[in-house]
């Protein structure tokens, strides 16, 4: 994207001037003041003591556990999932600002987006408008009353239905001034023989999918007569430039609010269910777009709640997929509860059938992720034979070794004792046993990774060295004082610098930065993802006070190391016996101009 024309950079630097970043950010996340800065726990990744930290003197965030770093506009798009221009638009917005024209690729790149959402939009109607307004439809609609849901579910949830039709869809569109290339590239036809198209959902009901903001972005059908041969039970559109299945949360548009109120969200397996669960009561309940469970997820599902109840039908709870997804969950610092289900039996049906308050005890019967984990071991297991004993103690012991809380652990093990008729003394002692040996092989390196945490968290500069910390502020004053660049990089080269500072300044020392405005967003590909995080990392660092006659001293120091350990490096040559003349001669020409550069400048 970077290659493309854009905004104006004074557009730009005056837009994120007029955001306040503190402002913004705490929007998202609770910030503490901490000195000049401000510190909270990362949005981006899962973590008890924070090391997100804003710099409001510079406006720029980073992150020392996960390296996300960057100024609003990153962190709008990052938190959001929008694209460049679509966060200017919302800081403009956010901050009164009006837009200026876009250049004509920008726009059309931004036109695409919106047209897909309008498209999705006029789709998400029309399908709406089969079901409840036609004969078409007629069918649909009654399965949809079979299910227990009235005219008002269907609105809420816009559902649809999508005729036993080729190109009503299609035709529909294009009557709409839609090309086939964009309704391809929604996801909505597929193509045939001969360059012809056909609409890809037919004969389904048919569930928008909508993301966090309530924008239509795809939709999800589910077959009316499984008797005929129209592909899978449920279809879901392809991944598109507005819709990623992985970032997106089936119903999070109703349910966030009450998600946030409550602290805890349900988590189910179809969009019946969570239909049906929001006609019952239970509005903080939504769905997994398929089972297993994506890192980008559960951090979407951490941004409005702390807890999670799992109601997946019960052969789905126990497959491998989802226990690796429940794991992440639980991981990003969600505390995971599984609500454990009669075999054969989904939300959807329990709340027909037996209700709100059958399925809120069983919210309240809802076990840990431990617990259910047990359970599952146990799950059908002969535990009067003594081979499957042991394989069942073994699994047990396993999955308790991971449980680093000592009270936490004793209270599993009495439970799995009782659970499985094992002496819960035997159990201890086996678990113990595992955990210590684990514990001792995962020692030395934990002990490495808290210490570097620790000193992080009480001061940004502790693990850095003298030069690095003078190499980080020069390279900072670079960045964010276009005024004092050519100065400092008459001073220095890339060789005063050393490790990572040494590869930015290569970058920055370069002429086109030089002279013109540094964004971010624009250096993006060129600079790679790690010296990107360095980049917000000294950002976020950088004192605001610019003396400029310091920095150019420090610029100074930084080369005059560098001529001295040449020097140092010459003497060691001249102490060598076999040079030519040629040499010698050579070396002490250097060494002159070296003396020569560090007298001009005192
Ligand atoms: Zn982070």
């Amino acid at each position: 994207m970077d290659k493309l024309a854009r905004y104006s950079d004074e557009f730009i630097n005056e837009l994120k001037e007029n955001v306040d970043i503190v402002d913004l950010i705490s929007d998202y996340l609770e910030l503490k003041k901490s000195g000049n800065r401000y510190k909270g726990l990362c949005p981006f990744h899962s973590e008890k003591t924070p090391s997100f930290f804003v710099n409001p003197d510079n406006n720029f965030y980073h992150c020392f556990g996960c390296g996300a770093g960057g100024d609003a506009i990153n962190f709008v798009m990052e938190i959001e999932n929008l694209t460049f221009i679509e966060s200017i638009k919302m800081l403009a917005e956010r901050s009164g600002m009006e837009l200026p024209d876009l250049s004509d690729q920008q726009r059309q790149l931004y036109k695409e987006r919106e047209k897909l959402f309008s498209l999705n939009r006029l789709a998400a109607r029309f399908y709406n408008y089969l079901l409840t307004d036609t004969n078409m439809g007629e069918q649909a609609l009654q399965y949809l009353y079979k299910r227990g849901f009235n005219d008002q579910d269907i609105k809420k949830f816009q559902l649809g239905f999508a005729a036993d039709e080729w190109q009503l869809l299609l035709n529909f569109l294009q009557k709409k001034g839609f090309s086939i290339h964009l309704i391809k590239k929604a996801g909505l036809i597929s193509e045939g023989k001969n360059n012809s198209h056909y609409d890809k959902f037919r004969n389904r009901v048919i569930f928008p999918i909508f993301n966090n903001r309530g924008e239509v972005i795809a939709f999800g059908g589910r077959i009316l007569n499984s008797e005929d041969s129209y592909g899978p039970k449920y279809l879901n559109s392809p991944e598109t430039p507005i819709f990623s299945k992985k970032k997106n949360l089936y119903g999070l548009h109703l349910a966030k609010d009450s998600i946030r109120e409550q602290n805890s969200c349900i988590i189910m397996e179809g969009y019946t269910d969570v239909i049906q669960a929001h006609k019952n009561g239970f509005e903080n309940s939504i769905a997994s777009l398929g089972t297993a469970f994506t890192e980008e997820q559960a951090k979407l599902i951490k941004r409005y709640a702390e807890n999670a109840y799992i109601a997946y039908d019960a052969d789905t709870a126990g497959n491998k997929a989802t226990l690796r997804g429940l794991d992440i969950l639980s991981n990003t610092g969600i505390n995971v509860k599984v609500i454990q289900l009669e075999e054969g039996s989904d939300p959807d049906q329990l709340l027909k059938n037996e209700g709100e308050e059958v399925f809120n005890n069983f919210i309240e019967n809802a076990v840990n992720l431990i617990d259910f984990k047990i359970n599952m071991i146990i799950n059908n297991q002969d535990l009067s034979e003594p081979g499957v004993r042991k394989k069942v103690l073994r699994s047990i012991v396993e999955l308790l070794t991971d449980v680093k809380d000592n009270l936490e652990r004793e209270i599993y093990i009495e439970r799995a004792a009782e659970k499985t008729n094992f002496k819960a003394e035997v159990l201890a002692e086996e678990v113990e046993k595992e955990f210590k040996k684990k514990k001792s092989r995962n020692n030395q390196r934990n002990r490495e990774k808290t210490n570097k945490k620790r000193e992080k968290e009480f001061d940004l500069y502790s693990q850095l060295s003298y030069y690095q910390q003078v190499e980080e502020e020069v390279l900072a004053h670079f960045i964010s004082n276009p005024d004092l660049r050519e100065e400092l990089a008459a001073r220095l080269s890339k060789n005063d610098f050393n490790g990572r500072t040494s590869q930015l300044a290569e970058y920055l020392f370069k002429g086109s930065v030089i002279s013109n405005s540094v964004q971010l967003d624009k250096i993006k590909d060129s600079l790679g993802e790690e010296l990107l995080s360095y980049w917000s990392e000294i950002l976020v660092k950088q004192d605001n006070a610019l003396d400029k006659g310091r920095i150019l001293k420090l610029a100074d120091y930084l080369s005059s190391k560098r001529i001295a350990n040449n020097k140092k490096k010459l003497c060691a040559l001249l102490s060598k016996k076999e040079l030519s003349l040629d040499k010698l001669n050579n070396i002490l020409l250097t060494f002159y101009s070296l003396n020569y550069n560090i007298e001009r400048r005192d």
